[in-house]
C-alpha cells in the first residue's frame, strides 16, 4: 500500500464515518467536491458486523468497539455503566439493535420551538424520506427511493403477537407504522437491515460512493486535534500509530464523532468551558462553555416473565436448535440470526395531562441471566422481557476531557435519575409492563414474573430495584447542542459559534433527545446537514 502523503488537502474533512459521518460523505461527494472521511476504527469487513444477531458480539468486542465506561454514578448505586460506541466504517450503526425509529412528529417541533429555526417536524421530514428505502407499504410519510433499507422482521416468534395484543387488552391501540401517521401506540418493530444483513451507514450510503475519485476515505486515523488560523478552522491533525498526518480543508471540517467523540475533540482542541480548558492544559481558541454539557441518555429497566408453551429466542440459541438456527440463516435468510433485539414497542404516556407519550416499552422475546451480567448470554428457559424506557428523561450530564490527551477516555457523568421525574416516569412505565403482562393474551404464555418479581409492589421497592439494576440504552445526545441562543454550541444550521468553518453534523446536536431510538435521527440530521452546506457552498 502506498504511503500515507503526510499533508493532504480536500474540501471537506469530515471525522467520524458513523451513522452521521456516512451519510455526509455520500451527499458532500456527490456533486465533485473533494471529501476526506477519517475514522478511527478499521473497515467493517467483520462477519459479525453484516449479520444482524451478531451485535450480541460486538457489544464487548475490543477492536470495533471504544467500550466507554460512564463514571460511577450515584443514580444507579454508584455503579459505572459499560457505554458500548462503534469503533468503525458505520460506527455505532455497525454495532448497534438495528431498530428504526424516527421519534415523535412533536419532538421535532419542540425543537423548533427552543430556537432550531428549520427543524420542525414539517421541516425535517423530507429528510427522513430521502434517506430511507422503506420495504412496507408507503405514503407521504415514508420514502422508498433513499439508500437505506428498512424493514419489519423477516421472522417473527408468536410471543411478540401475544405481546401486541395484550398490549391493546392493556388499552394501548395498535400502530401499524410508528414511523408514520401514529407514532403513540403498539406496533410491530421496523429495522435497519437488507433482507438477511445488517444495513449499516457504511454499508448503505458509503459503499455506493466509495468510486468516487473525490472521496477518499481513510481508517485507523484518530483526530488529535482540530488546527486553526486565528477563529478559522482549516484542518485537522490525525494520528496513526505514531506517525502525524496533517489534512488540511478547503471549504469546511466537519465533526461526525458521535456524542462522546465530539465534544471531547472541540475541548482537547481548544472550543469549551475555559476553567475546564484550563484545568488540562487546553489553550482556549474559543470559550464554549457549554460543550460537553446537555448530555441525555436513555435508560431501561427490565420487567421479566418466565414462559411456557412458546419459543423464546433463548430455546433457538442453545444447543443443537443454535445449528439448526445457523443453517437456516445461511439456507434461507430467515430466523434467529436475522433478529435485532426489541420485536416490537409501545409509545405511552406516564401520566394524564401529557401531549405526547414519553415511554418507550420495548419488548424483546428473549431472558438474560442477571447473575451472569454478559449481554450475549441468555437463560436457557424461555423468557421475555418489556424494557421500561423514559423516553423524555429530565435528568442531564457531562462528557468532558480528562486530559489533552485525544486518546484518552474522556470523563462521562450521565447523573441518571438525578431528575425526581424520571424515577416517577420510570415507576409509571414498569406499572403499565406489568398491566399487559397481566392481559389475557399473555397470561395464557406467562409462568410467573421473574424480575422485579411479584413481591416488589411499593414505589420505594421498585425504586431500589430501579437504582440497583437500570441499564443504559445506549443513546447519548445533545453534547453539542444546537440552538437559536448564543450559549448553544452550534446554530441551527450546525455552525459552531464564534468559529468559521467549522460544524458538528451529528447526534451530539440534539437539543433534546426524541422520543424513540437515535440512529434515524442522526442519519436525518446528516442528511439535512449535508443539503446545508451544499446550500451555504452555492450561496
Ligand atoms: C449497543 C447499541 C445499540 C443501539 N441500538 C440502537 C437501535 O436499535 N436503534 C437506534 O436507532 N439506535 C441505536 N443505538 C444508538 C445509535 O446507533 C446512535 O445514536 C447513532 O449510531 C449515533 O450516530 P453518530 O453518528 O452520532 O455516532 P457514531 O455512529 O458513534 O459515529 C461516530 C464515529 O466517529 C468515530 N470517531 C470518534 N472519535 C473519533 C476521532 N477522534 N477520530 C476519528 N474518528 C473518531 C467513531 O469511531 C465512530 O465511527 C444503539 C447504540 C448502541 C451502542
Amino acid at each position: 500500500m502506498p504511503e500515507t502523503p503526510h499533508t493532504i488537502e480536500a474540501d471537506y474533512i469530515i471525522v467520524g464515518a458513523g451513522s452521521a459521518g456516512c451519510v455526509l460523505a455520500n451527499r458532500l461527494s456527490a456533486d465533485g467536491a473533494r471529501v476526506l472521511l477519517c475514522e478511527a476504527g478499521p473497515r467493517d469487513t467483520h462477519p459479525l458486523i453484516a449479520i444482524p444477531a451478531g451485535m450480541m458480539k460486538l457489544h464487548r468486542h475490543p477492536r470495533l468497539n471504544w467500550n466507554f465506561f460512564a463514571e460511577e454514578d450515584p443514580g444507579v448505586d454508584n455503579r459505572a455503566i459499560h457505554w458500548p460506541r462503534g469503533k468503525v466504517l458505520g460506527g455505532t450503526s455497525a454495532i448497534n439493535g438495528m431498530l428504526y425509529v424516527r421519534g415523535n412528529p412533536r419532538d421535532f417541533d419542540r425543537w423548533a420551538q427552543m430556537g432550531c429555526a428549520g427543524w420542525s417536524y414539517a421541516d425535517v421530514l423530507p429528510y427522513f424520506k430521502r434517506s430511507e428505502n422503506f420495504a412496507g407499504s408507503t405514503d407521504e410519510y415514508r420514502g422508498k427511493q433513499g439508500e437505506m433499507a428498512v424493514e419489519h422482521y423477516r421472522t417473527v416468534l408468536p410471543l411478540t403477537d401475544h405481546f401486541v395484543a395484550a398490549a391493546q387488552q392493556a388499552g394501548i391501540p395498535l400502530t401499524g407504522d410508528y414511523n408514520g401517521k401514529r407514532h403513540a401506540g403498539v406496533g410491530y418493530s421496523q429495522n435497519t437491515r437488507r433482507g438477511r444483513f445488517r444495513e449499516s451507514t457504511a454499508k448503505a450510503f458509503l459503499k455506493p460512493a466509495l468510486g468516487r475519485n473525490n472521496l477518499r476515505v481513510e481508517t485507523n486515523v484518530l483526530a488529535n486535534r482540530l488546527l486553526f488560523d486565528g477563529r478559522r478552522c482549516t484542518g485537522v491533525e490525525l494520528r496513526r500509530g505514531g506517525k502525524t498526518i496533517v489534512v488540511k480543508a478547503a471549504r469546511e471540517v466537519i465533526v461526525a464523532a458521535g456524542a462522546v467523540g465530539s465534544p471531547h475533540l472541540l475541548q482537547v482542541s481548544g472550543i469549551g468551558d475555559p476553567a475546564h480548558l484550563a484545568s488540562i492544559g487546553v489553550n482556549v481558541i474559543h470559550a464554549a462553555p457549554n460543550v460537553g454539557r446537555n448530555l441525555i441518555d436513555h435508560l431501561s429497566s427490565l420487567v421479566v416473565h418466565r414462559v411456557q408453551g412458546a419459543t423464546s429466542v433463548n430455546q433457538l440459541v442453545h444447543g443443537p436448535r443454535l445449528a439448526f438456527e445457523f443453517a437456516k440463516y445461511v439456507l434461507t435468510g430467515r430466523g434467529a440470526f436475522t433478529f435485532g433485539v426489541t420485536t416490537a414497542v409501545a409509545f405511552v404516556k406516564s401520566r394524564e395531562g401529557l401531549e405526547t407519550p414519553d415511554l418507550q416499552l420495548s419488548f424483546t422475546p428473549m431472558s438474560r441471566d442477571p447473575a451472569i451480567h454478559k449481554f450475549d448470554e441468555l437463560e436457557r428457559e424461555p423468557g421475555a422481557a418489556i424494557a421500561v424506557c423514559v423516553a423524555q428523561p429530565e435528568s442531564r450530564g457531562t462528557i468532558m476531557a480528562k486530559s489533552k490527551d485525544a486518546a484518552a477516555h474522556p470523563a462521562i457523568r450521565p447523573n441518571y435519575l438525578s431528575a425526581p421525574r424520571d424515577m416517577e416516569a420510570t415507576l409509571s412505565g414498569i406499572r403499565i409492563a406489568r398491566r399487559i403482562f397481566s392481559s389475557p393474551a399473555w397470561m395464557k404464555y406467562s409462568v410467573s414474573e421473574l424480575r422485579p418479581g411479584p413481591a416488589l409492589t411499593s414505589d420505594d421497592e421498585l425504586a431500589n430495584y430501579v437504582h440497583t439494576t437500570v441499564g443504559s440504552v445506549f443513546h447519548p445526545v445533545g453534547t453539542c447542542r444546537m440552538g437559536g441562543d448564543e450559549a448553544s454550541v452550534t446554530d441551527p444550521r450546525l455552525r459552531v459559534r464564534g468559529i468559521d468553518g467549522l460544524r458538528v453534523i451529528d447526534a451530539s446536536i440534539m437539543p433534546n433527545v426524541t422520543t424513540g431510538n437515535t440512529n434515524a435521527p442522526t442519519i436525518m440530521i446528516a442528511e439535512k446537514g449535508a443539503a446545508m452546506i451544499r446550500e451555504d457552498a452555492r450561496a
